[in-house]
Protein backbone atom coordinates (compact mmCIF):
# COMPACT_ATOMS: atom_id res chain seq x y z
CA UNK A 1 0.00 0.00 0.00
CA UNK A 2 3.14 2.27 -0.43
CA UNK A 3 1.45 4.09 -3.26
CA UNK A 4 -2.05 4.45 -1.68
CA UNK A 5 -2.64 8.49 -1.59
CA UNK A 6 -5.63 7.93 0.26
CA UNK A 7 -5.41 9.03 4.13
CA UNK A 8 -8.09 7.09 5.43
CA UNK A 9 -7.67 8.35 9.35
CA UNK A 10 -9.07 12.29 7.52
CA UNK A 11 -12.81 12.56 7.30
CA UNK A 12 -13.82 13.65 3.94
CA UNK A 13 -14.60 17.47 3.56
CA UNK A 14 -18.22 18.03 3.57
CA UNK A 15 -19.30 19.08 0.20
CA UNK A 16 -20.36 23.04 -0.18
CA UNK A 17 -23.60 23.94 0.20
CA UNK A 18 -25.39 25.63 -3.17
CA UNK A 19 -27.43 28.75 -3.48
CA UNK A 20 -29.54 29.62 -6.13
CA UNK A 21 -29.85 33.69 -5.83
CA UNK A 22 -32.07 35.71 -7.67
CA UNK A 23 -31.08 38.31 -9.75
CA UNK A 24 -32.61 41.37 -11.28
CA UNK A 25 -29.34 42.95 -12.24
CA UNK A 26 -29.77 45.96 -9.39
CA UNK A 27 -27.05 46.06 -6.59
CA UNK A 28 -28.59 44.57 -4.02
CA UNK A 29 -28.94 41.29 -5.84
CA UNK A 30 -25.78 41.07 -6.73
CA UNK A 31 -24.49 42.29 -3.45
CA UNK A 32 -26.74 39.48 -1.34
CA UNK A 33 -25.04 36.74 -4.03
CA UNK A 34 -21.61 37.82 -3.71
CA UNK A 35 -22.16 38.01 0.24
CA UNK A 36 -23.18 34.60 0.17
CA UNK A 37 -20.33 33.24 -1.99
CA UNK A 38 -17.90 35.02 0.09
CA UNK A 39 -18.91 32.70 2.85
CA UNK A 40 -18.43 29.72 0.87
CA UNK A 41 -21.22 28.90 -0.92
CA UNK A 42 -21.38 27.97 -4.06
CA UNK A 43 -23.90 30.26 -5.62
CA UNK A 44 -25.46 30.74 -8.94
CA UNK A 45 -27.10 33.94 -10.41
CA UNK A 46 -30.83 32.97 -11.14
CA UNK A 47 -32.83 35.87 -13.87
CA UNK A 48 -36.29 35.01 -13.84
CA UNK A 49 -36.98 36.80 -16.99
CA UNK A 50 -40.63 38.24 -18.16
CA UNK A 51 -42.04 40.43 -20.57
CA UNK A 52 -40.14 43.98 -18.74
CA UNK A 53 -37.34 42.45 -18.17
CA UNK A 54 -35.39 43.67 -21.25
CA UNK A 55 -34.46 41.86 -24.15
CA UNK A 56 -31.18 40.60 -25.09
CA UNK A 57 -29.12 44.36 -24.41
CA UNK A 58 -30.66 43.71 -21.17
CA UNK A 59 -29.57 39.83 -21.10
CA UNK A 60 -26.11 41.02 -22.49
CA UNK A 61 -26.09 43.83 -19.32
CA UNK A 62 -26.93 40.81 -16.99
CA UNK A 63 -24.31 38.68 -17.79
CA UNK A 64 -21.51 41.40 -17.68
CA UNK A 65 -22.69 42.10 -14.12
CA UNK A 66 -22.56 38.03 -13.47
CA UNK A 67 -18.99 38.19 -15.17
CA UNK A 68 -17.78 40.77 -13.36
CA UNK A 69 -18.71 39.46 -9.63
CA UNK A 70 -17.13 35.67 -11.01
CA UNK A 71 -20.50 34.07 -10.47
CA UNK A 72 -22.32 31.77 -13.42
CA UNK A 73 -25.72 33.21 -14.18
CA UNK A 74 -28.80 31.22 -15.39
CA UNK A 75 -32.13 33.19 -16.95
CA UNK A 76 -35.05 31.04 -16.50
CA UNK A 77 -37.92 32.33 -19.01
CA UNK A 78 -41.28 32.75 -17.28
CA UNK A 79 -42.73 35.38 -19.67
CA UNK A 80 -46.24 33.63 -20.34
CA UNK A 81 -46.17 32.51 -16.61
CA UNK A 82 -45.36 35.58 -15.14
CA UNK A 83 -48.51 37.42 -17.36
CA UNK A 84 -50.93 35.60 -15.19
CA UNK A 85 -49.58 37.12 -12.22
CA UNK A 86 -50.08 40.60 -13.74
CA UNK A 87 -53.34 39.92 -14.76
CA UNK A 88 -54.71 38.27 -11.38
CA UNK A 89 -52.38 39.44 -8.44
CA UNK A 90 -53.51 38.07 -5.21
CA UNK A 91 -52.33 40.82 -3.17
CA UNK A 92 -53.47 43.75 -5.55
CA UNK A 93 -51.45 46.25 -6.97
CA UNK A 94 -48.85 48.99 -6.21
CA UNK A 95 -49.24 52.24 -6.90
CA UNK A 96 -49.39 51.57 -10.80
CA UNK A 97 -49.81 47.95 -12.55
CA UNK A 98 -47.11 46.24 -10.45
CA UNK A 99 -47.88 43.78 -8.45
CA UNK A 100 -44.77 43.79 -6.94
CA UNK A 101 -45.70 41.10 -3.77
CA UNK A 102 -46.92 38.34 -5.86
CA UNK A 103 -44.20 39.48 -9.01
CA UNK A 104 -41.80 38.30 -5.71
CA UNK A 105 -43.69 35.03 -4.82
CA UNK A 106 -43.81 34.24 -8.45
CA UNK A 107 -39.89 34.49 -8.82
CA UNK A 108 -39.62 33.01 -5.77
CA UNK A 109 -41.75 29.80 -6.93
CA UNK A 110 -39.51 29.35 -10.26
CA UNK A 111 -36.38 29.36 -8.02
CA UNK A 112 -38.54 26.71 -5.76
CA UNK A 113 -38.98 24.72 -8.90
CA UNK A 114 -35.05 24.65 -9.17
CA UNK A 115 -34.40 23.71 -5.82
CA UNK A 116 -36.92 20.85 -5.97
CA UNK A 117 -35.09 19.60 -9.02
CA UNK A 118 -31.81 19.63 -6.81
CA UNK A 119 -30.97 22.73 -8.30
CA UNK A 120 -29.43 24.12 -5.08
CA UNK A 121 -29.94 23.67 -1.26
CA UNK A 122 -31.44 27.07 -0.92
CA UNK A 123 -32.52 30.89 -2.17
CA UNK A 124 -31.15 34.27 -1.50
CA UNK A 125 -32.79 37.55 -2.60
CA UNK A 126 -31.51 41.06 -2.13
CA UNK A 127 -34.28 42.31 -0.62
CA UNK A 128 -34.12 44.61 2.45
CA UNK A 129 -36.63 45.31 5.24
CA UNK A 130 -38.30 48.11 4.55
CA UNK A 131 -36.76 49.16 1.44
CA UNK A 132 -40.50 49.77 -0.40
CA UNK A 133 -42.91 50.43 1.76
CA UNK A 134 -45.45 48.10 0.17
CA UNK A 135 -43.80 44.90 -0.97
CA UNK A 136 -40.53 44.57 1.35
CA UNK A 137 -42.40 45.50 4.76
CA UNK A 138 -41.99 42.46 7.35
CA UNK A 139 -45.08 40.69 6.84
CA UNK A 140 -45.02 41.42 3.45
CA UNK A 141 -41.31 39.56 3.32
CA UNK A 142 -43.01 36.12 5.34
CA UNK A 143 -45.60 35.87 3.32
CA UNK A 144 -43.34 35.57 -0.08
CA UNK A 145 -41.13 33.28 1.73
CA UNK A 146 -44.42 30.95 3.14
CA UNK A 147 -46.65 31.00 -0.08
CA UNK A 148 -43.91 30.62 -2.47
CA UNK A 149 -43.82 27.55 -0.73
CA UNK A 150 -39.68 28.11 0.10
CA UNK A 151 -39.90 28.69 4.08
CA UNK A 152 -36.96 28.78 5.88
CA UNK A 153 -34.89 27.82 2.72
CA UNK A 154 -35.64 31.68 1.74
CA UNK A 155 -32.42 33.62 2.88
CA UNK A 156 -31.95 37.51 2.28
CA UNK A 157 -28.73 37.64 3.75
CA UNK A 158 -28.55 42.00 3.85
CA UNK A 159 -31.76 42.15 6.31
CA UNK A 160 -31.36 38.26 8.31
CA UNK A 161 -30.48 39.43 11.16
CA UNK A 162 -33.76 41.31 11.19
CA UNK A 163 -35.67 38.08 10.13
CA UNK A 164 -36.91 34.70 11.73
CA UNK A 165 -33.91 32.65 11.43
CA UNK A 166 -33.05 30.31 7.98
CA UNK A 167 -32.33 27.01 7.43
CA UNK A 168 -28.83 27.91 6.43
CA UNK A 169 -27.86 29.73 9.92
CA UNK A 170 -30.11 26.96 11.90
CA UNK A 171 -27.88 23.94 10.02
CA UNK A 172 -24.60 26.00 10.77
CA UNK A 173 -24.19 26.14 6.47
CA UNK A 174 -23.75 30.23 7.59
CA UNK A 175 -23.46 31.92 11.01
CA UNK A 176 -25.58 34.55 12.07
CA UNK A 177 -22.56 36.85 13.10
CA UNK A 178 -21.88 36.80 9.00
CA UNK A 179 -25.13 38.47 8.02
CA UNK A 180 -26.33 41.88 8.28
CA UNK A 181 -29.17 43.77 9.53
CA UNK A 182 -30.02 45.92 6.97
CA UNK A 183 -33.49 48.58 7.26
CA UNK A 184 -34.70 50.88 5.23
CA UNK A 185 -34.47 52.65 1.87
CA UNK A 186 -30.55 54.27 2.55
CA UNK A 187 -28.33 53.29 0.11
CA UNK A 188 -24.80 53.94 1.82
CA UNK A 189 -24.79 50.79 3.96
CA UNK A 190 -24.97 48.86 -0.13
CA UNK A 191 -22.48 51.29 -1.07
CA UNK A 192 -20.05 50.61 1.79
CA UNK A 193 -20.94 46.79 1.31
CA UNK A 194 -20.02 46.71 -2.48
CA UNK A 195 -16.88 48.27 -1.61
CA UNK A 196 -15.91 46.02 0.93
CA UNK A 197 -16.61 42.83 -1.63
CA UNK A 198 -14.93 44.56 -4.58
CA UNK A 199 -17.99 45.02 -6.15
CA UNK A 200 -16.80 48.22 -7.70
CA UNK A 201 -19.09 48.38 -11.05
CA UNK A 202 -22.39 48.33 -10.01
CA UNK A 203 -26.06 49.74 -11.89
CA UNK A 204 -27.72 52.78 -10.27
CA UNK A 205 -30.87 52.30 -8.17
CA UNK A 206 -33.30 51.52 -11.08
CA UNK A 207 -36.62 53.37 -12.05
CA UNK A 208 -36.81 50.51 -13.74
CA UNK A 209 -39.86 48.11 -14.04
CA UNK A 210 -42.64 49.87 -16.78
CA UNK A 211 -45.25 48.22 -14.61
CA UNK A 212 -44.83 51.04 -12.04
CA UNK A 213 -45.23 53.80 -15.00
CA UNK A 214 -48.92 55.35 -14.58
CA UNK A 215 -49.00 56.06 -17.95
CA UNK A 216 -48.42 52.47 -19.07
CA UNK A 217 -51.00 51.32 -16.00
CA UNK A 218 -53.63 53.01 -17.48
CA UNK A 219 -53.32 51.23 -20.66
CA UNK A 220 -53.10 47.86 -18.78
CA UNK A 221 -56.28 48.66 -17.08
CA UNK A 222 -58.14 49.77 -20.10
CA UNK A 223 -57.01 46.53 -22.14
CA UNK A 224 -58.47 44.85 -18.85
CA UNK A 225 -61.39 46.65 -19.23
CA UNK A 226 -62.17 46.12 -22.81
CA UNK A 227 -60.95 42.50 -23.50
CA UNK A 228 -61.09 41.15 -20.04
CA UNK A 229 -58.19 40.47 -17.92
CA UNK A 230 -57.06 36.82 -19.78
CA UNK A 231 -58.19 38.41 -22.82
CA UNK A 232 -54.97 40.55 -22.58
CA UNK A 233 -52.53 38.40 -24.04
CA UNK A 234 -48.40 38.56 -24.60
CA UNK A 235 -48.90 40.82 -28.12
CA UNK A 236 -51.51 43.37 -26.58
CA UNK A 237 -48.93 43.63 -22.97
CA UNK A 238 -46.27 44.26 -26.14
CA UNK A 239 -48.12 46.76 -27.39
CA UNK A 240 -49.27 48.73 -24.87
CA UNK A 241 -45.56 49.80 -24.52
CA UNK A 242 -45.31 51.44 -28.00
CA UNK A 243 -46.93 54.27 -29.64
CA UNK A 244 -50.05 56.90 -28.44
CA UNK A 245 -53.41 54.75 -27.21
CA UNK A 246 -56.79 56.35 -27.86
CA UNK A 247 -59.72 54.45 -26.92
CA UNK A 248 -62.20 55.49 -29.61
CA UNK A 249 -65.41 53.67 -28.11
CA UNK A 250 -65.40 51.10 -26.24
CA UNK A 251 -65.01 48.97 -28.87
CA UNK A 252 -62.25 50.31 -30.86
CA UNK A 253 -58.67 51.63 -29.91
CA UNK A 254 -56.34 53.62 -32.10
CA UNK A 255 -52.36 53.45 -31.60
CA UNK A 256 -49.86 55.95 -33.21
CA UNK A 257 -46.48 55.45 -33.86
CA UNK A 258 -44.14 58.50 -32.44
CA UNK A 259 -41.07 57.58 -34.67
CA UNK A 260 -39.75 55.10 -37.05
CA UNK A 261 -38.75 52.55 -34.56
CA UNK A 262 -42.24 52.34 -33.55
CA UNK A 263 -43.77 52.70 -36.37
CA UNK A 264 -41.72 49.18 -37.27
CA UNK A 265 -42.82 47.77 -34.37
CA UNK A 266 -46.69 48.19 -34.72
CA UNK A 267 -46.52 47.32 -38.23
CA UNK A 268 -45.74 43.75 -36.99
CA UNK A 269 -48.56 43.39 -35.12
CA UNK A 270 -50.84 44.80 -37.75
CA UNK A 271 -52.70 40.65 -38.13
CA UNK A 272 -56.04 41.14 -37.27
CA UNK A 273 -55.94 44.68 -36.67
CA UNK A 274 -56.12 47.72 -39.51
CA UNK A 275 -53.33 49.28 -40.38
CA UNK A 276 -53.65 52.98 -41.10
CA UNK A 277 -50.74 55.40 -42.95
CA UNK A 278 -50.79 58.27 -45.05
CA UNK A 279 -50.65 58.13 -48.93
CA UNK A 280 -47.71 59.02 -50.46
CA UNK A 281 -46.82 62.48 -50.98
CA UNK A 282 -47.45 62.70 -47.62
CA UNK A 283 -45.40 60.59 -44.72
CA UNK A 284 -46.41 60.59 -41.30
CA UNK A 285 -47.00 57.57 -38.87
CA UNK A 286 -47.95 54.26 -38.74
CA UNK A 287 -51.21 53.40 -36.61
CA UNK A 288 -53.14 50.43 -35.71
CA UNK A 289 -56.73 50.24 -35.42
CA UNK A 290 -58.14 47.19 -33.15
CA UNK A 291 -61.40 46.00 -31.91
CA UNK A 292 -64.86 46.05 -33.59
CA UNK A 293 -64.45 49.69 -35.71
CA UNK A 294 -67.27 50.91 -37.05
CA UNK A 295 -67.03 53.16 -40.22
CA UNK A 296 -67.43 55.57 -38.59
CA UNK A 297 -64.70 54.85 -35.82
CA UNK A 298 -61.96 54.07 -38.73
CA UNK A 299 -63.08 57.45 -40.65
CA UNK A 300 -62.35 59.39 -36.96
CA UNK A 301 -59.67 57.23 -36.60
CA UNK A 302 -57.78 58.33 -40.05
CA UNK A 303 -58.49 61.99 -39.29
CA UNK A 304 -56.58 61.63 -35.86
CA UNK A 305 -53.64 59.61 -37.68
CA UNK A 306 -53.58 62.67 -39.91
CA UNK A 307 -53.20 65.22 -37.51
CA UNK A 308 -49.89 63.86 -36.82
CA UNK A 309 -49.01 63.74 -40.66
CA UNK A 310 -46.58 66.09 -42.39
CA UNK A 311 -49.70 67.81 -44.44
CA UNK A 312 -48.30 70.70 -45.35
CA UNK A 313 -51.09 72.97 -45.36
CA UNK A 314 -53.17 70.02 -47.04
CA UNK A 315 -56.89 70.85 -46.05
CA UNK A 316 -57.75 66.90 -46.82
CA UNK A 317 -55.46 63.84 -46.58
CA UNK A 318 -55.89 60.98 -48.00
CA UNK A 319 -55.16 57.70 -46.31
CA UNK A 320 -54.38 54.10 -46.19
CA UNK A 321 -56.30 51.80 -44.65
CA UNK A 322 -55.58 47.93 -44.81
CA UNK A 323 -56.92 45.33 -43.68
CA UNK A 324 -55.81 41.43 -43.47
CA UNK A 325 -54.33 42.28 -47.07
CA UNK A 326 -57.20 44.16 -48.37
CA UNK A 327 -56.14 48.01 -48.83
CA UNK A 328 -58.44 51.12 -49.68
CA UNK A 329 -58.01 54.58 -49.38
CA UNK A 330 -59.84 57.59 -47.72
CA UNK A 331 -59.85 61.52 -48.15
CA UNK A 332 -59.80 63.12 -44.51
CA UNK A 333 -59.35 66.28 -42.61
CA UNK A 334 -56.84 66.03 -40.14
CA UNK A 335 -58.12 66.15 -36.45
CA UNK A 336 -57.86 69.68 -34.90
CA UNK A 337 -55.79 70.27 -31.64
CA UNK A 338 -58.49 71.98 -30.29
CA UNK A 339 -61.14 68.65 -31.40
CA UNK A 340 -62.90 67.66 -27.75
CA UNK A 341 -62.56 63.77 -28.83
CA UNK A 342 -58.81 64.19 -28.98
CA UNK A 343 -57.67 64.55 -25.49
CA UNK A 344 -61.02 62.70 -24.49
CA UNK A 345 -60.06 59.82 -26.56
CA UNK A 346 -56.13 59.55 -24.70
CA UNK A 347 -55.99 56.78 -22.78
CA UNK A 348 -54.10 57.99 -20.44
CA UNK A 349 -55.95 60.81 -19.73
CA UNK A 350 -58.90 59.05 -19.62
CA UNK A 351 -57.87 56.81 -16.68
CA UNK A 352 -56.89 59.79 -14.57
CA UNK A 353 -60.26 60.20 -13.06
CA UNK A 354 -61.19 56.54 -13.45
CA UNK A 355 -60.91 54.14 -10.20
CA UNK A 356 -58.19 51.68 -10.77
CA UNK A 357 -59.00 48.32 -9.88
CA UNK A 358 -57.08 46.66 -6.73
CA UNK A 359 -57.11 43.32 -7.50
S1 LIG B 1 -41.16 46.41 -9.83
FE1 LIG B 1 -41.96 45.15 -11.55
S2 LIG B 1 -40.52 43.42 -11.73
FE2 LIG B 1 -40.15 44.38 -9.74
S3 LIG B 1 -41.41 43.21 -8.30
FE3 LIG B 1 -42.63 44.98 -8.96
S4 LIG B 1 -43.81 44.24 -10.68
FE4 LIG B 1 -42.16 42.76 -10.37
Amino acid sequence: MKNCQLDHGTPAAAPRKRALALFSGGLDSILAAALVARLGVDVTLLHVQHLWSGGSAARERLQQAADRAGLPLRIVDAIDEHLDVIRHPKHGYGSAANPCVDCHIFMMKVAKRLLDEGAADFVVSGEVLGQRPKSQHYRALLDVAEESGLGDRLLRPLSANLLPETLPVREGWLERKDLLSLRGRGRDAQAELAARLGITDYPQPAGGCLLTEASYAARVFDAFERLGRDGVDRAEFDILRFGRHFRISHEAKLIVGRDERENGVLARYAAGRTLIEPVEPVLGPTALLEGRASEEDALAAASLVARYCDVEGRERVEMALIRDGVRRTVWVEPMRAEDPRFAGWRVEDRARAARRPTA
